[in-house]
């Protein structure tokens, strides 16, 4: 088409240019009549040219071009058929849009988009009742001044949105909401909320319900361990043939007590995000009673134990909640280390933060165990556990503790050759002494 244009363009300019000749022979006028002719020629182009431009300017949306000759002709229709398809290809997405905007709009679920500084973009209408945004006032402000509950601000800012986050609504606090943030595109968000106030009743009457089991159950579980205690205490009344059931008894009793007190323990954990206490505390000297709680509790089958501890490094949170975590750890490793075993203790800080790891080299744990490690009750070997005297529940502890802290729990562990439990804390966490 371009060589067809290109051929026949040169031959009528080549035309005009011999009849201008010839014009030029017939008068004497040569250059004139070839300057007459070109500038006509140049006149006519630069009309067509300026039809174009008023076309382009001007005309509705449905207004064909004007009729053009030669090139301009096939210039006009050109354009013109290219406007059509680009209307054509604008319709299809504006449908496609309306319908994904209408789908979103009838969602029980709120779903907004903001820009990467976490500006409002769009909304649909459950957005408006969940999260109390108006349309158009709030269009462009940024999410986290509509949204002021700090725990959002943080999660918001944190940019690695793996876990959603559960907040109370701030239109209604007895509505409760989950928030989940998808980050897409050129680092735009998308996030989604969902009323999740029925599965939050829910768990909380779950909690309750435990909760108070525990605490009616340790009455009656006190008066009859009492009367056990004396029982035992007049051993020589007793005949023989008792001793050993109201020994059993007295175990599985303490047992019982270990489990309720585990049991509260974690209920207390839960009714709250964060501990009531945040002073610094001082690591270095918990793990030194830990230590030496974990010397007592391995007696006679003397595991050696080490502690390396940064005195300088401190830790934000409840000196009684890091206790029991920590406790909970090192006494595992005695526990489940035979005896003699090796047990390292170490608490150091980096710039990522603080960490404590309680490595031993006892039996180890089988890979697939280890991701449900930390759920209440879970246990690798049953039977063995029962040996242990242990509740179940000491992992379960030490994850909400470490939570509660901001932190978290990693384990590492091979079969035969021990296992590390390791505790993360962020820098936010951790207070340093400056010598
Ligand atoms: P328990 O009260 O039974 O010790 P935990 O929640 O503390 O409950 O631990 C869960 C399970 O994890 C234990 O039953 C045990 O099988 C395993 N476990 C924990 N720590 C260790 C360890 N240091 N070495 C080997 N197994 C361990």
């Amino acid at each position: 088409m371009n060589q067809n244009w290109h051929g026949a363009l040169t031959r009528r300019l080549l035309l005009l240019v011999g009849a201008c000749l010839l014009l030029g022979l017939i008068t004497g006028q040569t250059a004139w009549a070839l300057v007459i002719g070109l500038a006509g020629y140049l006149a006519w182009n630069l009309s067509q040219l300026l039809r174009l431009h008023k076309w382009l300017r001007e005309h509705q949306p449905d207004e064909p071009p004007p009729d053009g000759y030669g090139l301009w002709g096939e210039v006009f229709d050109s354009i013109y058929n290219l406007q059509r398809r680009n209307e054509k290809a604008r319709g299809r997405l504006q449908a496609v849009i309306d319908r994904v905007q209408e789908s979103t709009a009838a969602l029980r679920d709120a779903v907004i988009m903001l820009d990467r500084d976490g500006n409002l973009e769009w909304w649909n209408r459950a957005a408006e009742t969940l999260l109390g945004l108006q349309t158009p006032q709030d269009s462009g402000q940024p999410i986290s001044n509509l949204v002021r509950d700090p725990r959002f601000k943080e999660y918001f800012e944190r940019e690695h949105y793996l876990e959603p986050l559960d907040l109370p609504s701030p239109v209604n606090s007895r509505v409760h909401l989950q928030i989940q943030i998808t980050q897409y595109g050129n680092n735009e968000h998308l996030m989604l909320v969902r009323d999740v106030t029925r599965l939050h009743q829910l768990e909380q009457m779950r909690k309750d319900f435990v909760a108070n089991v525990s605490h009616e159950l340790r009455t009656p579980l006190t008066v009859i361990s009492g009367y056990l205690e004396t029982l035992l205490d007049n051993v020589e009344a007793l005949s023989p043939r008792w001793l050993r059931a109201l020994q059993q008894m007295q175990q599985q009793g303490a047992r019982m007590q270990a489990l309720l007190n585990d049991l509260l323990l974690l209920a207390k954990l839960e009714a709250t995000d964060y501990p009531t206490d945040n002073q610094p505390v001082a690591v270095d000297l918990l793990l030194l009673t830990i230590n030496n709680d974990a010397q007592a509790l391995s007696g006679e089958r003397r595991h050696r134990i080490s502690l390396e501890a940064d005195q300088d490094l401190k830790l934000k949170g409840s000196e009684a909640e890091l206790r029991s975590a920590f406790s909970n750890l090192v006494f595992n490793a005695v526990k489940y280390s035979p005896g003699g075993g090796e047990i390292n203790i170490r608490w150091w800080g980096d710039e990522q933060g603080a960490h404590l790891a309680v490595r031993d080299n006892g039996p180890g744990i089988e890979a697939k165990h280890l991701p449900r490690l930390t759920e209440r009750f879970y246990r690798v070997d049953a039977s063995r556990a029962s040996n242990t005297g242990g509740t179940g529940l000491g992992l379960a502890i030490v994850k909400h503790v470490l939570l509660r802290h901001r932190g978290r729990l990693d384990i590492s562990s091979s079969l035969g050759k021990g296992s590390t439990f390791t505790c993360h804390f962020p820098t936010a966490q951790v207070v340093r002494r400056t010598k």
